[in-house]
């Protein structure tokens, strides 16, 4: 006891120091997570108070030179790749009907290489009374018809069968599937189970050019000639600010580009950052990119890791499923619909609210099982929880359709295409979570 007093008085002062180090540490990791909020907090406020960003609009433009600057200021090798598109936006759609009745219609998708203001044909109507399961959905006479689908008091036609009947029809090929407008269905109850009618679906639309770009950005690997690895986002807007729809997604992307600029944690492979334009009209950047660089894609791209609308305070919904069910997912050799290809975009209506391009080219996810555990890993050591989801609409559904592994970041919870999608509903939480998932997975996949 007697000569504990200096041994004593050494302890406390090694306890002191350990103490010391400890606290400095917990607080320059504090001021980190401050800093990054505060970055990711003013993307989304710059961003948001451009107004609107639709393709080819005021608030668009500055939307990819801010990106470009961004980029650049964290040593990116960043290139903007110019697009040009004309798609007709429609002023209304109906189905005509014998003796002059008209109903309205509020999704339409149609066979591309119909061109045309007037569909015509037989129209078969469906609703979970004829199509309640795969196998009677199978069993319909699509092919070359007018597919009409009902969803009138129908508690078993929810998003995930219709999603399912969708993309089941469109395989069949059917000269277009429309949905009657929830203030029509009443009146075409009587339709539901009528064998076949004739009749035609009437647009009216106008057509407009638009200019756009995407912004990429290369982070060269610290090991040249590896695989690399996407992380994108689309900067485009609809009508409205967008906040969550997608200045959250291009904060988080530019926020992880940041990242991995620094010596400290850059990766051995490649990382490219892409800010898609017209994503909104139709995923036209990404289709265009797909387009022009298919067979780097093929030689060289790992994974395509896409966020959209990361700013919403509810749950964490990350893309992970292989397919539809019954369908196997569509993996491996990278072969581009012909859909997806530049000129086919020529002359192509497509409005992303009422029209949608067939389904068939839009309803596919490609997360095999080993991306699967890669993300679920990424999840674990993150320390976070997500919820699995299938067909968000973005941009990787179109990578997946190409054969691309791609998977989407999204969160529940926020405001998309309406007036309340604004910075005052941003939740930045989630985004510094999902920002927090993606390194672990953009670490994860380094090491594959
Ligand atoms: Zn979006």
């Amino acid at each position: 006891m007697f000569f504990s007093y200096p041994r004593n008085k050494r302890l406390i002062f090694i306890i002191f120091i350990i103490i010391s180090i400890g606290l400095l540490f917990i607080k320059s990791e504090l001021l980190l997570a401050q800093k990054v909020r505060k970055e990711l907090l003013r993307h989304v406020e710059y961003l948001s108070e451009l107004g609107n960003r639709l393709a080819g609009s005021e608030g668009d433009i500055q939307a990819a030179q801010y990106i470009k600057e961004q980029m650049s200021d964290f040593g990116l090798q960043v290139k903007k790749e110019n697009f040009h598109f004309s798609i007709y936006n429609p002023l209304s759609v109906s189905l005509g009907l014998a003796e002059g009745r008209k109903l309205g219609l509020e999704v339409i998708a149609w066979d591309p290489f119909l061109n045309g203001n007037q569909i015509q044909g037989s129209i078969l109507c469906v609703s979970s009374a004829t199509a309640s399961s795969a196998e009677e959905i199978s069993k319909l006479q699509v092919s070359g018809n007018i597919v009409v689908i009902n969803p009138l008091g129908d508690e078993e036609f929810n998003l995930g069968m219709l999603n399912r009947a969708l993309l089941l029809i469109s395989r069949n090929m059917p000269k277009a599937i429309a949905m009657v407008a929830a203030s029509d269905q009443e009146a075409a109850k009587d339709l539901v189970g009528q064998s076949v009618i004739e009749g035609a679906i009437e647009l009216e639309s106008e057509r407009k050019e638009y200019n756009s770009c995407n912004i990429i950005g290369l982070l060269p690997g610290k090991s040249a000639a590896l695989e690399e690895i996407i992380i994108s986002a689309h900067y485009d807007s609809d009508i409205y600010p967008g906040s969550n729809d997608n200045a959250s997604g291009v904060a988080v992307m530019l926020e992880i580009a940041r990242y991995f600029s620094s010596d400290k944690y850059r990766p051995n492979k490649s990382l490219r950052f892409c800010a898609w334009g017209a994503e909104e009209s139709g995923f036209i950047g990404s289709r265009i990119y797909i387009s022009r660089h298919s067979a780097h894609l093929k030689n060289l791209c790992q994974a395509v890791i896409n966020i959209d609308s990361v700013g919403g305070g509810g749950d964490i919904y990350v893309e992970m499923d292989g397919g539809v069910e019954n369908i196997s997912p569509i993996k491996g050799s990278l072969s581009i619909p012909f859909h997806i290809v530049d000129k086919a975009l020529h002359n192509r209506m497509l409005h992303s609210d009422i029209l949608w391009i067939l389904p068939q080219l839009i309803l596919a996810s490609n997360v095999d099982e080993s991306f699967k555990g890669t993300i679920n890993k990424a999840v674990e050591l993150a320390g976070y929880t997500i919820k699995p989801a299938q067909y968000q609409g973005s941009d990787h559904l179109v990578f997946a359709r190409a054969g691309i592994r791609a998977t989407n970041f999204a969160t529940s919870g926020g405001y998309v295409h309406s007036e309340e999608d604004n910075l005052a509903n941003i939740k930045v939480e989630n985004m510094e979570k999902v920002m927090s998932i993606i390194i672990k997975l953009v670490e994860l996949l380094d090491k594959d």
